[in-house]
């Protein structure tokens, strides 16, 4: 190119391709005004240090589909990324609709949404379903833009999409995980709660939901945490923080309507979850909060069973202390009652000793003596305890043995005995006096554990055993003390009968009433004869009638 070519005041070491900057400088007379602007614009500005070119490159080589269209949506360049995504040659679609890319499945809405709003020159920004050159559909994240001319009409639009495909299905696994969670916890018959560090609460279960109702809108997990506070000395979230948990921690809250206090065996887990900031993106570990989960299990039910046990446990204590109290009234009145005859006899048979008695005052002492002694047969009677007749029910045996040799645990440690316990392992319900059955056999392993003692012997064993019958249960009560003699083996049964060296605190009485609680079970009682390292008593038992 000549330098006349060039032009007057251009810069003469100007590159020959820029020709088209010397033509712009000094356009020939009657070029177009809008030759002159594309030209301008493909020229670019020569102080520019970034050539129009690089622009181009940009788009063709960005990783993400562009395109850019008319105002009808027809496809004018489509880049490498837009080729490789749809799996469309650029020949293919040039002066196609971009409709060319729909699968048909989406909602009309959405393309008229579409419309409206790049129309009102606004960009838009959302989710198509596209189907590829092959057939396979793919979610398309799309972004248009459009581009104004000068006078601010639409020219052109720009479209840049993704696939987002791989994202969304991310977010739907994520999501029926989340709903598998959340029906797994709903489901839960416990108090689940997840906390923040801070005590708010991040996630919580139905039965959660439950308990803020049954206490009428009070925060539960404020509660429950004042409850582990207060009856348990510590703060859950304080564990927590400290990584540190905690397993069936018992505390009882106190619930408006309800009798008596709700337990809950609480357990707390701290949770480490790494942080979901911007900040905490690079890092990995444990960056996170400490989390508490908190669980509450209400044991309300099996804490009421237990202290009902125990109150049941009291009472019957505290009507054997009646009874042996009722008994000792009884006996120190009769004590006192028998003095009245006593002194009368005493004096009667002094009389006759020194010869003194006439027979006609003698007569009359006799009738005195008589009638002093029904007196005190009548106050005696009046004195004794009176039986409180007890209903038939449905007693398991072995149950009933099973508490009473617990009651009788510290007894039998005490004494050093081995315990063999052989319940059957399916044994008919009775009707029958618990009361009295649980005196029965706390009598007869008394009697056994004394036995036991006064044998002396080192290696001291306890069987009880139960069998099923026709329509009735035996009870085997077995030691391996001195046994009882043959001939005392019907005696033992009678009233007032003590065999025992030690006879403190015994009256003779209980095998006894033991036979007659067994009559009343329809049952029998006996020695067996055939026992000889021990003593073994077999009891069987049928049913009262119930009520
Ligand atoms: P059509 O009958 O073409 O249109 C459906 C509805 O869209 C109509 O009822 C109307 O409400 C609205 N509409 C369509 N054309 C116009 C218009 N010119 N003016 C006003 N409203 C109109 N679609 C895709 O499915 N996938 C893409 O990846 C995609 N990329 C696009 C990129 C750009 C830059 C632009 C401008 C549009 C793009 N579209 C894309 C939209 C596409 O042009 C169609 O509108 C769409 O595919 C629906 O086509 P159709 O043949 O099913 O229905």
């Amino acid at each position: 190119m000549t330098e006349d070519a060039v032009g007057p005041g251009l810069p003469q070491d100007l590159p020959a391709a820029s020709a088209l900057g010397a033509f712009l400088h000094e356009p020939p007379p009657g070029t177009p005004a809008e030759v002159v602007e594309a030209l301008t614009l493909m020229a670019g500005d020569p102080a520019d240090p970034l050539p129009p070119r690089l622009f181009f490159e940009s788009v063709e080589q960005a990783p993400v589909a562009i395109s850019v269209t008319d105002a009808k949506a027809n496809i004018l360049y489509a880049n490498a990324a837009f080729e490789a995504l749809t799996g469309y040659d650029r020949a293919e679609v040039l002066g196609k609709n971009e409709s060319i890319l729909s699968s048909n499945a989406t909602p009309e809405s959405i393309y008229q949404q579409l419309w409206r709003t790049i129309q009102r020159k606004r960009p838009w920004t959302g989710t198509l379903i596209n189907r590829r050159k092959g057939g396979a559909d793919y979610l398309a994240e799309l972004t248009i833009s459009p581009v104004l001319d000068a006078a601010g009409r639409i020219r052109y639009f720009l479209g840049m999409h993704r696939d987002v495909t791989r994202e969304h299905e991310l977010t739907v696994a994520l999501r029926q995980q989340k709903t598998r969670i959340e029906t797994v916890l709903d489901a839960a018959p416990v108090v689940v709660v997840l906390l923040e560090a801070d005590g708010r609460i991040i996630l919580d279960n139905q039965e959660y939901k439950k308990l803020l109702g049954d206490l009428r809108g009070r925060e539960p997990l404020a509660l429950l945490r004042a409850a582990l506070r207060e009856q348990a000395g510590f703060d859950p979230l304080e564990r927590a923080a400290a990584g540190q948990g905690f397993r069936d921690i018992e505390i009882s809250l106190e619930v408006p309507g309800s009798i008596g206090p709700r337990w809950f065996a609480c357990s707390g887990t701290a949770v480490n979850e790494s942080d979901s900031s911007p900040s905490g993106f690079f890092i990995r570990g444990d960056a996170g909060d400490q989390r508490l989960l908190l669980l509450a299990n209400d044991i309300t039910a099996r804490r009421r069973e237990i202290e009902r046990a125990h109150l049941e446990n009291l009472r019957a204590r505290l009507a054997e202390q009646q009874l042996a109290q009722g008994m000792r009234e009884a006996l120190t009145a009769a004590s006192f009652q028998l003095q009245v005859p006593l002194n009368m006899i005493r004096a009667a048979s002094s009389m006759f000793k020194d010869g003194s008695g006439n027979p006609a005052l003698f007569a009359d002492m006799l009738g005195q003596i008589t009638r002093a002694g029904e007196t005190a047969l009548a106050t005696l009677h009046a004195a004794l305890p009176p039986e409180v007749p007890e209903p038939g029910v449905n007693v398991n045996i072995n149950e009933l043995l099973r508490h009473v040799l617990a009651l009788e645990t510290d007894n039998l440690l005490a004494a050093g005995v081995v315990v063999d316990w052989q319940p059957a392992l399916v044994l008919p319900e009775l009707s029958g006096h618990k009361n009295e059955l649980r005196s029965l056999f706390k009598h007869l392993i008394d009697n056994a554990l004394q036995a036991l003692h006064e044998g002396g012997g080192s290696q001291r064993a306890l069987r009880l055993a139960t069998r099923a019958l026709d329509d009735a249960v035996e009870v085997i009560v077995e030691d391996n003390g001195p046994g009882i003699p043959a001939e005392l083996r019907i005696k033992v049964f009678e009233p007032f009968h003590i065999g025992w060296r030690n006879r403190r605190g015994r009256a003779g009485m209980g095998l006894a009433l033991a036979q007659e609680i067994v009559n009343r079970h329809d049952g029998s009682i006996e020695i067996d004869t055939d026992y000889r390292d021990g003593c073994r008593v077999r009891v069987t038992l049928g049913n009262v009638p119930p009520h």
